[in-house]
């Protein structure tokens, strides 16, 4: 960045966590950048920055089936394990089920634990060394979770939904994500695309596809007001979780169920044109 793109870069980023008016801001960056004053990749991340107070942090978070977590009374040496099995720093703990998150393991603490038993006298457990959870509601957004890790200076939060069940997992990283793109570490496993073309021409679709990306990979118009995902969407089309191998009509396309389980629909096929087997909707 040269100086002058520099200083605009940070003039803007302070009015946008000033929150001025979104849309002024935005065309603001888009002339900068049409005229030259922006690169394409500063102006992405500052339209990113606006966004994120209107993303919640359910688009972004680990759903709760995804966390890997274990029961609070685990051994320090399972922790240790399963630390170096998921390649996860930070393995939030339970008592009786994963809705009640009661702590959080650190692998740095594992590791004190493992090489001074003085201090942590056998049998140790999880629940010795964990620290105390950040919770927060699914429905803040993503603007607001990075004021949060920011004031606490904890980079990993659970999300509750309105029950007080737990809904997911976020982190520093998946805000970060979403301000510069896709951030692999070492010991990240890639997380397979969303939308990937299979050889026969079908597309397989993740579940968890918010439905807006979809519209506009796909030029499909699926709309909710309910639910932001294709499975969401699909599982209120139905009334239910549909079943594998049921498909549903909608706009020229075939969506048919491949895998699913009794909370969510993990993966579906969609193919042009209508199948005789689909419901109409
Ligand atoms: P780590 O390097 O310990 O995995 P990061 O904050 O770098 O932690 O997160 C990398 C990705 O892994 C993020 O998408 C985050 O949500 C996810 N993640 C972190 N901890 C867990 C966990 N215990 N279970 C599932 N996903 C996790």
């Amino acid at each position: 960045m040269d100086d002058d793109s520099g200083s605009l870069f940070s003039a803007l980023m302070g009015r946008l966590f000033r929150k001025t008016d979104d849309s002024e801001v935005e065309r603001f960056i888009l002339e900068a950048q049409r005229d030259g004053e922006l690169r394409g990749e500063e102006s992405a991340m500052l339209l990113n920055v606006l966004r994120l107070s209107r993303r919640q942090v359910t688009e972004i978070m680990i759903p709760r089936t995804d966390i890997v977590c274990a029961p609070a009374d685990n051994s320090i040496e399972e922790m240790a394990l399963l630390i170096a099995e998921s390649g996860h720093s930070r393995i939030p703990v339970y008592r009786k089920n994963r809705d009640n998150m009661v702590g959080i393991v650190h692998a740095k603490d594992v590791l004190r634990a493992l090489t001074q038993p003085d201090e942590f006298p056998r049998p140790a457990r999880a629940e010795t060394i964990m620290r105390e959870p950040l919770f927060i509601p699914e429905t803040k957004n993503v603007y607001d979770m990075l004021q949060v890790f920011r004031s606490n200076k904890i980079h990993l939060a659970i999300a509750l939904d309105e029950y007080g069940g737990t809904s997911g997992l976020v982190t520093f990283e998946d805000v970060l994500e979403e301000i510069v793109g896709e951030i692999e570490d070492e010991y990240d496993t890639p997380r397979p695309e969303d939308i990937q073309t299979l050889e026969d021409g079908s597309v397989l679709v993740s579940g968890r596809t918010p439905l807006e990306e979809l519209d506009e990979r796909m030029g499909l118009s699926l709309t909710s007001d309910q639910v932001e995902t294709v499975s969401g969407f699909l599982c209120e089309l139905a009334g239910r979780v549909p079943d594998p191998e049921e498909s549903f009509a909608i706009d020229g396309h075939t969506l048919t169920v491949k895998e699913a389980d009794a909370k969510q629909i993990h993966w579906i096929v969609l193919r042009r044109g209508d199948s005789p087997a689909a419901r109409n909707h």
